[in-house]
């Protein structure tokens, strides 16, 4: 079923990064892929409603209120949408996330405005205590299916699952944890599926607001302390975000985490085949089962189905 937000126990709540985009042609052709898609599949209640959440700056805001009821214009479900503004939410993400920043983002420095892109680790710390649920998605992604099926995900998290994530599909924290994997020949940390653990990919999230409110080991992971003693213990070393934080403590407490099918997040990059890794590239790039949702990571053309 929905969430709740103001009471309304019917509103499905989705979100996405929408920065700089008036100024990128590439970043709104995903987004009209994203969403006609979105409105192609989606299917709801009468009485529900999906609620459409945008981080956005002023012009990428200004662009998207243009564009949007032109790209929902198939939807036959009903829909709103809400405009968050960057700055604001950076304000109150950067104390959360400064520690952890320079663990997991490019170059040597602690920027303030990367702190964005750890929105999901603190997302309930900074949303309403009425949202209980959001679904974060990248941009460049299309729906084959509805994306109401995405939601009814929420009700097969087992008791300690705080996020729902697919898996990365490319072996780039075999890369990662190379050290690691050196000293301990025997782990599990890196290796591809079924029984490896190749990391995550945070195209496609579920967040479970409530329960990452809730789950006291998970705002533990959250102190900087916590945080330096896992990057330490794995040689851990990332630029990737919010992503490299959920795949490090991952390695350590995999309860945390709801596996989603690999077709909810059906990731088309191949970079690392060509840069070292064409050997083992397959056993992390396969991917059986129905893909409901391409993502078109590292700007890879999607298919026209
Ligand atoms: N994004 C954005 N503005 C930018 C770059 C990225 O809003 O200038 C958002 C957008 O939602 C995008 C997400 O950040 O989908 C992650 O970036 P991207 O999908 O390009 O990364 P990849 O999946 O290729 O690693
Ligand atoms: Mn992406």
């Amino acid at each position: 079923t929905g969430d709740d937000l103001d009471g309304k126990p019917s509103h499905f709540h989705a979100l996405m990064m929408f920065t700089k985009v008036y100024k990128s042609l590439s970043l709104q052709q995903k987004f009209q892929v994203a969403m006609r898609s979105m409105a192609k599949h989606g299917r709801f209640l009468e009485d529900e409603m999906l609620v459409l959440h945008y981080v956005s700056d002023a012009g990428s805001q200004e662009l998207g209120e243009k564009m949007l009821p032109e790209l929902l214009l198939d939807a036959t479900f009903r829909y709103e949408v809400v405009f968050h503004n960057v700055d604001a939410l950076t304000e109150k993400l950067f104390p959360i996330v400064e520690a952890m920043q320079k663990h997991f983002s490019a170059g040597s420095g602690t920027y303030y405005s990367d702190a964005i892109f750890f929105l999901s680790v603190a997302m309930h710390r900074i949303m309403p205590a009425e949202l209980k649920r959001i679904v974060q998605l990248d941009l460049d992604l299309k729906f084959r299916s509805n994306i109401r099926d995405l939601f009814q995900e929420f009700n097969h998290f087992p008791a300690e699952a705080v996020i729902g994530i697919a898996r990365e599909m490319q072996p780039v924290y075999r890369h990662t944890f190379w050290q690691y994997r050196k000293e301990n020949p025997k782990s599990y940390v890196g290796d591809p599926p079924p029984d490896g653990l190749p990391g995550f990919n945070s195209g496609v999230m579920l967040l479970n607001l409530d329960a990452m409110r809730h789950s006291t080991l998970y705002n533990q992971l959250l102190e900087p302390e916590r945080v330096a003693r896992l990057a330490e213990k794995y040689h851990f070393r990332g630029h990737l975000g919010d992503q490299d934080f959920f795949t490090m403590i991952g390695m350590e407490h995999r309860e945390l985490f709801y596996p989603l099918s690999c077709g909810w997040n059906r990731q088309l990059c191949t970079w690392w085949r060509e840069h070292g890794y064409g050997d083992v590239f397959q056993l992390y790039y396969h991917c059986d089962g129905p893909v409901h949702i391409y993502h078109g990571n590292c700007n890879t053309p999607i298919p026209d189905d």
